[in-house]
């Protein structure tokens, strides 16, 4: 089944009893035991719940993996899979990663003799030279934030099974509509469902789907030993959201792709990152690997004090953190998002005080258009 299909179903047979269409939000901490020693398959909530697991079910469904896992956000997801690991492990990082992931490795997962080498994950020469002996893991983003780069998967988890290492995905901006990594090779995804997948701006959620039975039960049980689990209503939301991935992803991405082609040919815009312009230097290993080229924009302004206009003088468009939505929001990575960076770092990976992202939503095109042309006029 198509994943536009099987993102329509999540949750649709679950109910049994009444035949209710969309699976029911379970608010319940507790179920009643029918007798001694026997379950219903559900015993307390941070351990198992119907909505939860309709939307853990179905992540795993969608990716083609053995189990799936919801969490409150997509940092407690990260937070759980580096459990995965011991004093003394090593694991080889994107370098352009998310600013919250790379502050839990470098500000806390460090504290407990974690370390982490960071790496440009698109050339996978760079990533073999990182390996260590006491390297475990491989963990890319698979397509970066906020320069967009994208990353061999095949090759990356040919390297991983050469080595012995796990091959771990934040597919967020991609999403398995976009890219499924199991496919390529993959070990485990991970998700900020906040993103695309929640796609309205409205529920703070993570997912995790693991390709091997045996180590989903070792995720499993750090999940209900740490209790960092995702409510009964944000499943709920969540599952909501999913059923539309495709329509919106397919609106946002013909949006992006317009914008980028019309930022390109503006004249006070220096640069445009987007993977979906066949100038982008990924575009090939993206066209192979997956159904299209996601809907984030990365580009930069001809002088910085266009950067602090674009953000107080788009009206249509927020100047907001986040992305994925149906709105479509604008920040600045330098000061919102990638703080925790170090400048010297920041710099050399080309995010810089002249770079701005777009999440491009799915209003109508030109009023999108008309709301950048306006912001650099005024
Ligand atoms: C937002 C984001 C995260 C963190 O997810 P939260 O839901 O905000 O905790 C992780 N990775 C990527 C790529 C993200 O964009």
């Amino acid at each position: 089944m198509e994943i536009a299909t099987q993102t329509v179903q999540i949750g649709l047979e679950w109910d049994t009893r009444t035949g209710a269409v969309t699976v029911p939000i379970y608010q319940t901490a507790t179920f009643r035991h029918p007798g001694l020693g026997r379950s219903t398959g559900f015993d307390y909530s941070r351990s198992g719940n119907p909505t939860r697991q309709a939307l853990e079910d179905g992540i795993a469904r969608l990716e083609g993996g053995a189990r799936g896992f919801a969490y409150s956000s997509g940092m407690a997801a990260i937070a759980n899979l580096l459990l995965l690991f011991k004093r003394g492990d090593h694991l080889v990082v994107t370098e352009d990663l998310y600013g919250g992931t790379y502050r839990l490795f470098e500000k806390i997962f460090n504290q407990y003799d974690l370390s982490f080498t960071y790496v440009d994950t698109s050339n996978v020469e760079e990533v073999r030279r990182a390996i260590r002996p006491e390297t475990r893991a491989v963990f890319v983003e698979s397509l970066t934030n906020p320069l967009l780069k994208v990353a061999d998967i095949t090759a990356l988890s040919g390297l991983c099974r050469e080595k012995g290492l796990l091959c771990i995905v934040d597919n967020t901006f991609l999403t398995p509509y976009l890219l499924r990594p199991f496919d390529y090779g993959a070990d485990i995804t991970v998700y900020s469902a906040t993103k695309y997948l929640a796609g309205h701006n409205d529920t703070v959620a993570g997912l995790v789907a693991v390709k091997d039975p045996l180590l989903a039960e070792t995720v499993y049980f750090h999940q209900n030993s740490v209790g960092a689990v995702l409510g009964p209503q944000d499943a709920w939301l969540t599952i909501r959201g999913m059923k539309t991935l495709s329509v919106r992803l397919d609106r946002q991405q013909e949006n992006a792709l317009a914008i980028a082609r019309w930022l390109q040919n503006h004249s006070h815009v220096a640069k445009v990152h987007y993977p979906g312009l066949e100038s982008h230097p990924h575009h090939a290993i993206l066209n192979r690997q997956a159904r299209g080229f996601g809907a984030m924009i990365s580009f930069e302004v001809v002088g910085p004090s266009l950067v602090e206009q674009l953000l107080m003088r788009t009206r249509l468009i927020s100047f907001a953190e986040s992305l994925g939505g149906v709105e479509t929001l604008i920040t600045f990575p330098e000061i919102q998002t990638h703080a925790d960076i170090q400048p010297e770092i920041r710099q050399r990976l080309g995010i810089n005080n002249v770079l701005l992202r777009l999440s491009v939503g799915i209003e109508n095109l030109q009023d999108l258009i008309n709301d950048l042309e306006q912001a650099f006029r005024s």
